[in-house]
């Protein structure tokens, strides 16, 4: 089958899709640039000089371009360069994405899932927020789905634009069907550099909620890996926990079978060590 073709950045079908007027300039530059695609640098440019606005802007204008289009940021030469491959795989249906039954299931806690305000008490609003964002593949489903007040909805969508240059690497992190995988992969997209816990958490339950996803984490070890974490006391009330792998190895297919495995092994291992010491 014929790829569905892109539609030109002037024609009513894209002005009938993206009704932003930046977003339209946004899409025709990667659109002219599917050859020679623009890096991060080049769109904050185009986006300062052409459209006006602030840099920060920028991402969040690629993420709503991923609604609809494959924008893909990939290594080049060095550099994350922008390149529109084509039509996102299930674009974006336009004016209700979440049924309003759905959101109002989603609503009917009436209290922020992160910071636990409620619009009685604390006169916040609430939105549904996605939690694995669409971007890297989240659903409508309503496990995918929690209220969120617009602050925490703000903070996190600032933090999660931080890793728009790794949205691929997650969105394939997110692909695999075990947690091990997912976090695996998500560590070893960051490269040896600390990831800190909620989004290792968010890509551990990405197919299913994950109780103990430290665990998942701590499996890794079994299979080579060097893991180390830091708590980090100086980001406002909280302590954050983050995470980094300084030594990755291939995850083998069948994965509880290596873990039991290697758990008898060093049982074995520590009941030698306990016996040479008793006939010592
Ligand atoms: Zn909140």
């Amino acid at each position: 089958m014929e790829p569905r073709p892109l539609p030109d950045p002037d024609s009513e079908e894209l002005a009938a899709l993206v009704g932003s007027t930046s977003q339209r300039l946004l899409y025709g530059l990667l659109y002219r640039r599917r050859d020679h695609p623009p890096t991060m640098v080049e769109l904050r440019l185009f986006a300062a000089q052409a459209l006006g606005e602030d840099q920060s802007q920028t991402d969040r204008r690629v993420r709503e371009l991923r609604r609809y289009f494959d924008v893909v940021a990939e290594r080049r030469d060095g550099e994350h360069r922008y390149v529109l491959r084509g039509w996102a795989e299930h674009p974006a249906a336009d004016g209700a994405p979440i049924s309003l039954r759905r959101r109002a299931e989603v609503l009917a806690p009436q209290r922020c899932a992160m910071c636990g305000r409620t619009p009685l008490e604390h006169h916040v609003t609430l939105v549904v927020d996605h939690r694995i964002p669409q971007s890297w593949g989240g659903s409508n489903d309503v496990d995918n789905l929690q209220p969120l007040c617009e602050d925490c909805n703000a903070g996190k969508r600032d933090y999660f634009h931080s890793f728009d240059a790794h949205a691929d690497e997650i969105r394939k992190a997110i692909s695999y069907d075990e947690p091990q995988r997912r976090i695996g992969a998500l560590l070893a997209a960051f490269e040896g550099k600390w990831v800190r816990s909620d989004l290792i958490g968010i890509v551990a339950s990405a197919k299913e909620y994950q109780e103990d996803w430290q665990r998942r984490l701590r499996d890794l070890r079994f299979f080579g890996w060097k893991i180390e974490h830091q708590n980090r006391h100086n980001e406002g009330a909280r302590v954050r926990a983050y995470y980094r792998a300084t030594a990755i190895a291939p995850i083998p297919d069948d994965i509880p079978g290596v873990i039991r495995a290697e758990t008898a092994r060093r049982k074995a291992a520590g009941a030698a060590r306990s016996a040479r010491t008793l006939e010592d």
